[in-house]
């Protein structure tokens, strides 16, 4: 398909690619627009395209010679979404604008021979969450208002979040003064880290608020379900406010689809820098948690880009590394372990669904997701397996080993990297083969400073920082890590001034639908008309 050549008709002339659901009990077929407002389909799937779009070697190597906006377009249109092509254009140059640090966006950049880093935290809050939330708050304001237009909703929407620290920050950074949106973000507190406390207090815009909660994630995060199912809170936000709740997480379409294209772009982009020859095959490595990263590059691989093996990395929470070992994925006795790369701990990685529909179909899958949910296991049939197998290889890296991970890449190379990419990398190194690998970089080392400077001093994550770092605010701390390091290490500007900023949200609520319910009521007050 070649987009650019397609005459431009009028909107309604061009081809909708529309999205079924992983569990086959949603017949809504809806598109782009509407699978991104409606986030999870009836019955409980995900929704996926009806067919994987087939692109040319020629297409993927065009990108090249364009600016990242112009890739996203591109890979939009490949996707069909319903909205205009120029309106795309606009959306994406305004999602991947001079908020960047690099005006390549995703840059690859070769650390050692054969090894290739694909950078995805130059974005506003210095980790990969960005690639995605900083597009689809877009698109789902203007989904809404398409929808509102159409005369098919009434409402605004107000996202509601519970975040153990990163994505809270990407999606207020993301959604903050979008129109037709509020979002709300809930954080256990004490419970993440001064940075990414600092981050998520600190933020601007007029439609956001940042409230603790007294207890942990997991009561967080059960609050805020009991929110959105509680019909009689629901009603009020319709009548007194004109709104309706959406989450927006990760299992949205939404945000799969920005993560599909930096996977297109970094395969033109190795190919300009004489990294693969053209048309050769490459591998992916990925640090993972959700399976949402590892999926974009599967859906890359099934468009036509030549990646061969899809290498799964995780950290001591190795649920998906046993998944690939035994075909069994199986959380019914595991503990959660606490590790230098919180964004991986994870039990059940919701996006996995995604790959085992498009593996065996939707009434495997259906089982599946029954036996997970009742007996917190399930087991794929023999040819299912075989076809994991052929696709990923995983492994997983201790707690101790990620953060000696950074000192030897950093030692042999000058090269830093956070503890989530020290994963990839270790991994990287264990599984490849003659493949160039494209290894996955998540964070900027600076969102994990604490343990990257443990990293460099040659300490383990259970050690508490020497008494002269101990009590440095999260800033200072950066500084004291480029210190050791050296000068090639420097600090996202956003994080550097992070201690200046004035703190605008200390409100700590109690945990439960009451307490997430009353701080919702007092920042929206009793009447929104
Ligand atoms: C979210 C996140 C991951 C995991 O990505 P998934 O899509 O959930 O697999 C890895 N690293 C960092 C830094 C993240 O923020």
């Amino acid at each position: 398909m070649r987009t650019g050549q397609r005459p431009s008709f009028c909107y309604h002339a061009r081809m909708t690619l529309r999205y079924i659901d992983t569990r086959g009990l949603d017949d809504a077929r809806p598109a782009f627009t509407e699978a991104v407002v409606k986030g999870i389909a009836d019955g409980g799937g995900l929704f996926v395209p009806e067919r994987i779009p087939a692109v040319s070697l020629e297409d993927v190597l065009a990108l090249a010679e364009l600016p990242y906006a112009e890739r996203v377009a591109r890979v939009f249109g490949w996707f069909e979404v319903d909205v205009a092509p120029h309106r795309t254009l606009e959306l994406a140059q305004a999602a991947y604008g001079d908020q960047w640090d690099d005006p390549r966006i995703a840059p690859v950049e070769e650390v050692v021979p054969g090894m290739h880093v694909l950078e995805l935290w130059h974005g506003p809050t210095s980790a990969f969450k960005d690639m995605a939330l900083q597009c689809m708050p877009l698109f789902f304001s203007e989904a809404i208002a398409m929808q509102q237009e159409a005369g098919a909703l009434e409402d605004d929407f107000l996202v509601l979040v519970a975040t153990s620290g990163d994505t809270g920050k990407a999606a207020l950074e993301g959604f903050a003064d979008r129109d037709h949106t509020k979002i709300a973000v809930f954080y256990p507190h004490g419970g993440v880290s001064e940075m990414q406390r600092m981050q998520m207090v600190t933020q601007r815009g007029s439609n956001v608020a940042v409230f603790g909660v007294r207890g942990n994630f997991d009561d967080c995060q059960t609050a805020v379900k009991a929110t959105f199912n509680d019909p009689g809170f629901n009603r009020w936000l319709h009548e007194e406010h004109r709104l309706a709740l959406s989450s927006a997480n990760s299992i949205n379409w939404g945000r799969l689809l920005p993560q599909i294209v930096y996977y297109v772009s970094a395969y033109a982009e190795m190919v300009r820098q004489g990294g693969v020859v053209a048309g050769r095959p490459i591998d992916v490595c990925v640090p993972t948690g959700n399976f949402g990263n590892i999926l974009g590059a599967y859906y890359a691989k099934r468009m036509g880009v030549p990646i061969e093996r899809l290498l799964c990395a995780s950290n001591e929470n190795n649920v998906l590394s046993d998944f690939i070992a035994t075909g069994t994925y199986d959380i019914s006795t595991r503990a959660f372990v606490t590790t230098p790369s919180p964004s991986m701990d994870i039990l059940v990685s919701s996006n996995l669904e995604r790959l085992l529909f498009h593996l065996a179909g939707a009434e495997r899958v259906r089982a599946w997701m029954r036996d997970l949910t009742e007996r917190r296991r399930f087991q794929v049939d023999r040819d299912t397996f075989r076809a994991v197998r052929e696709l990923l290889a995983g492994d997983w890296v201790g707690n101790d080993e990620s953060l000696a991970t950074i000192k030897r890449l950093h030692d042999e190379t000058g090269y830093l990297v956070d503890p989530h990419t020290a994963v990839a990398w270790e991994v990287a190194e264990r599984l490849r083969q003659d493949n160039p690998v494209l290894v996955v970089s998540t964070a900027h080392w600076a969102k994990f400073g604490a343990d990257v400077l443990r990293a460099l001093l040659g300490m383990r994550h259970s050690d508490p920082l020497p008494p002269q770092y101990a009590g440095l605010g999260p800033s200072s701390l950066l500084h004291a890590v480029t210190d050791v390091a050296g000068p090639r290490a420097c600090i996202p500007a956003p994080l550097a001034e992070l201690e200046g900023l004035p703190e605008r949200f200390s409100e700590v609520v109690d945990a439960g639908a009451a307490g997430v319910q009353g701080a919702l009521r007092s920042w929206l007050g009793p009447r929104g008309l």
